[in-house]
């Protein structure tokens, strides 16, 4: 959660608490958090004029070989300017700090590769044109291993879903996560031992959709780092272990409006689902433009061994009341929090995001589905698996099975013109270039290196 934070009282943070390094982070194209590291005596300019960066970062593909772009090369600085409203002492890094950033041009106007800049722009495209605001969570699911000598991974147990043993092997862990999160503001709602060995899933509580993309980076960071300094690794790659049940980073989205902006709009009591008209619009909208969207949602090849029928990762172009198999979920609502509670999971979407530019999409395509009326209608609202319909049935229906490659992925989002428009022609280039070079890099490499590579670095 954001604390009104202006830069005295952080400088008076800093030195009451021993600061000495302050971490400037962003989210690069390829969904890497980085950063550069400013000292505290430097600060107070710092957090006005930004540190320099290479235009040519976000260039980079998430092994690191710098792609081909036009602005991006060897010649051009950018800012990294801070956000002060998300400075927090860091409880897992000594003496440390940090703060979100934007990219900023020499001249303080946004860079058009800044991806917190697309996030922003559509939410503000979402209150002026429609009035909307959105409550939002991120649901992570990530898996706790340990990096034998040989750099080969072992899940830290086989423990059964939901079971008490798959609570007790990671407790220590999990203790100092929690700390570590509620220290930063950032209290957990529910945690429990997830299906896969290793395979944990916890969250925190939502947040407006700015706020939960930013807390999502920390929450990356913050787990990793914890599970780092106990000896473990926390993997956040869609499919770790190709046996195993794949790590999904669901997102959950409600509308509000109102004087207070407490009003939800999807929700309607009078609804079979206690979905609102605007909520079905929403979901079309998502459905729409899905198997574009997911070149966003799920943006590297790792993904798409986790995107496959019947293991609960949704595969199929459909929603469903609490159907998880289906693309978006509508949840049913808590007992007397109904309004309050009524919302939709979008769950073709892991961790290796850059969350900006999924949730940015995410809001694109329903924005769309509520300007252009796009009910899902009865073909698409599903009671069951999608999987379990015949061919024809789903042909009929309408029902799409979502790319099975992030190469198809890009070529279909290069193709939807929505998306597109929205990301405009710097950030869509340099989105797809590197993209496609993390396509060719890993396809001219075995599993061992996908897995190797996806493992720990998101
Ligand atoms: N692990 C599943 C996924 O990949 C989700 C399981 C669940 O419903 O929580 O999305
Ligand atoms: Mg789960």
């Amino acid at each position: 959660m954001f604390q009104l934070t202006d830069t005295s009282t952080i400088l008076q943070q800093v030195q009451q608490a021993g600061v000495k390094q302050i971490r400037f982070l962003y989210c690069d194209t390829a969904g890497i958090i980085r950063g550069k590291i400013c000292g505290s005596k430097a600060l107070a300019g710092r957090m006005e004029s930004g540190i320099g960066l290479m235009r040519a970062a976000q260039a980079l593909n998430g092994l690191d070989q710098l792609q081909n772009i036009e602005g991006l090369g060897p010649v051009g600085e950018v800012r990294l300017v801070p956000d002060p409203r998300t400075f927090r002492l860091l409880p897992y890094a000594p003496h440390s700090a940090a703060m979100l950033c934007d990219l900023l041009e020499l001249d303080g106007t946004p860079w058009e590769n800044c991806p917190r800049t697309f996030l922003r722009q559509q939410l503000e495209r979402a209150q002026s044109e429609v009035g909307l605001t959105f409550l939002t969570a991120f649901e992570p699911e990530w898996t706790l291993a340990r990096r034998g000598p040989d750099g080969s991974y072992t899940a830290i147990d086989d423990s059964l879903g939901y079971s008490t043993l798959g609570m007790t092997t990671p407790a220590a862990v999990i203790d100092e996560i929690v700390t570590a999160l509620e220290a930063q503001n950032l209290p957990i709602e529910l945690y429990h031992p997830e299906l896969g060995h290793g395979q944990q899933e916890l969250t925190i509580s939502a947040a407006t959709a700015l706020q939960a993309a930013d807390n999502q980076l920390f929450y990356r960071e913050t787990i990793r780092t914890v599970a780092w300094n106990q000896g473990l690794i926390a993997s956040f790659a869609p499919k770790p272990f190709t046996t195993q049940a794949g790590n999904g980073c669901h997102v959950h989205l409600s509308a509000w409006a109102g004087d207070r902006g407490d009003i939800n709009l999807f929700y309607d009591a009078q609804d079979r689902y206690q979905l609102s008209q605007l909520g079905y619009y929403f979901i079309g909208g998502i459905l729409h433009h899905l198997p574009a969207l997911v070149a966003l949602t799920c943006p590297t090849v790792n993904s798409y061994r986790r995107l496959k029928p019947q293991s609960w990762a949704s595969s199929y172009v459909c929603c469903g009341p609490d159907n998880r198999e289906a693309a978006v979920r509508i949840v049913s609502p808590l007992q007397n929090r109904e309004s309050a509670t009524l919302n939709l999971e979008i769950r073709a979407v892991d961790n290796t995001s850059n969350p900006y530019l999924a949730l940015g999409g995410i809001i694109v395509a329903g924005l769309d589905g509520v300007l252009h009326k796009r009910h899902p209608g009865e073909d698409l609202l599903l009671l069951t698996d999608p999987a379990s319909l015949s061919e024809e049935e789903r042909t009929r229906r309408g029902i799409r099975r979502l790319p099975d490659s992030l190469e198809a992925a890009l070529n279909l989002l290069e193709k939807d013109e929505v998306l597109m428009k929205a990301l405009g022609p710097t950030l869509a280039q340099t989105y797809l270039t590197v993209k496609r070079s993390e396509v060719a890099a890993f396809a001219a490499q075995g599993l061992s290196f996908e897995i190797d590579q996806h493992f720990y670095k998101y």
